[in-house]
């Protein structure tokens, strides 16, 4: 089946107009275009990029590459694409080979332009072409290890906290991250969870019942991947809803399609204030001139951006890779918001790194850059604990009525806190 009919049928429109807008009859088809077509697609392309896909997609022009429906067409989804591009590795073909179900190979042509073609080992590479280690399931690991299917209230909807809810949207993404925490619901049309306008609907219902719900985090799979109108319609949808006072949207397309972000897309986002994005980010390789501007288009229309990153082995658990990083995000008004631990989802040991590296990278940022690039390093707690916030211990201990602090460079200060008891 082809990909265009498997978006239809993954998000079918609804059966009949709803309350606040109508849905627009083909909810995956883009607006006609208002300007001029070289206008619209007008972005930046790395040279690199460039060089890239004029050896491997000859003939495609700037305005085709630049525009992201047709990188999601183009996406490279099976292993002769991956061999036509990648120099592979034994591991990776055969891994590539066997796998069947849920989490696909899938990574856009403008993503693969940063990996490393000829070197298995390279970080962006690791994270998106699959090796061997993703069948060696520790006891220790599982395919829901947050529990979100326990807090599933109806489907699609993950209401664990008090005042907030996560609502799967979709179950496609752009790209498919070989650590995905909800890989059993992504990238497996026909699988279990399958995602609908209607399931949107019951959702709703939901929420518009439960009246304590103040905060939507829209994920899934990856809601940038939706239409403009269907989203729209949703986020009108959402905003309709009174007590629903912001929504958020986590997503990683702005770092692995960024062509994403066009001018109408923000427009069209900006409507629905107050609108925060959390983006996924891995590694400074990510850090393009095309990632630049989408997320210039996202701040200037007022989305507060904060990223999200997972410590990740061999790929970015090393200070050297991630104070850069932050202070790379920063620069793009990108606030640092999470360092989270690799979820211990089945197949993720070669990904999974020990806590004393997340530790280590809070202590290279904290005290020795700006306060603003330092992110909240968090355990989401397997069972549905919830997230779960790690510091460096910065209390020595206590002196009578000091308490012994220890500072960014080792160095012990007093505090004068008489009658405190921390630290004692
Ligand atoms: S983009 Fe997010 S939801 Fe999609 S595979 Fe990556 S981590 Fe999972």
């Amino acid at each position: 089946m082809s990909l265009p009919a498997l978006r239809r049928r993954e998000l079918k429109p609804p059966l009949r107009p709803l309350s606040q807008t109508s849905p627009p009859s083909r909810l995956n088809d883009a607006p006609p275009p208002k300007k001029p077509f070289r206008v619209i697609l007008r972005f930046p392309v790395s040279p690199a990029t460039k060089a890239f896909y004029r050896r491997f997609y000859p003939g495609t022009s700037t305005a085709e590459w630049n525009d992201w429906r047709w990188q999601m067409r183009a996406r490279i989804r099976s292993l002769p694409e991956l061999s036509r591009i990648f120099a592979l590795s034994e591991d990776e073909r055969q891994a590539v080979e066997r796998h069947r179900g849920a989490l696909p190979v899938g990574i856009t042509p403008y993503y693969a332009s940063l990996m490393g073609l000829d070197d298995p080992s390279e970080p962006l590479r690791r994270t998106h072409v699959m090796t061997g280690g993703e069948y060696l399931k520790n006891a220790d690991e599982g395919d829901d290890p947050l529990g979100e299917d326990h807090d599933t209230v109806v489907p699609g909807l993950v209401h664990r906290y008090p005042d907030r809810v996560l609502f799967l949207t979709t179950g496609t993404c752009s790209t498919y991250c070989r650590y995905c925490t909800r890989a059993r619901v992504v990238g497996n049309p026909g699988g279990e969870y399958q995602f609908s306008v209607s399931q949107w609907e019951t959702a709703l219902a939901y929420l518009e019942y439960h009246t304590e719900v103040r905060d939507v985090l829209l994920s899934g799979g990856d809601p940038l991947t939706i239409g403009d109108d269907k989203l729209d319609w949703l986020l009108t949808r959402l905003r309709a809803i009174k007590h629903i006072e912001f929504l958020r949207i986590g997503t990683k397309v702005p770092m692995v399609l960024p062509q994403r972000i066009s001018k109408d897309f923000v427009k069209m986002l900006k409507k629905h204030h107050p609108l925060f994005m959390s983006i996924h980010v891995t590694h400074p390789t990510e850090l393009t001139e095309e990632v630049t501007e989408a997320t210039a288009r996202l701040a200037d229309a007022g989305i507060p951006l904060g990223s999200q990153t997972v410590v990740l082995k061999g790929i970015n658990d090393d200070p050297a890779v991630m104070v850069p990083l932050m202070q790379g995000l920063l620069k793009r008004r990108v606030r640092p918001y999470y360092l989270y631990m690799c979820d211990p989802i089945s197949g993720s040991a070669h990904f999974r790194t020990n806590v004393e590296k997340g530790l280590e990278i809070i202590s290279a940022l904290r005290g020795h850059t700006t306060g603003y690039a330092t992110p909240i390093f968090a355990i989401d707690a397997p069972g549905g604990g919830g997230k779960i916030q790690l510091a460096p211990n910065a209390i020595v201990g206590r002196d009578g009525d000091d308490l012994l602090l220890r500072n960014f460079e080792g160095k012990t200060f007093r505090y004068p806190d008489p009658g405190g008891t921390v630290g004692r």
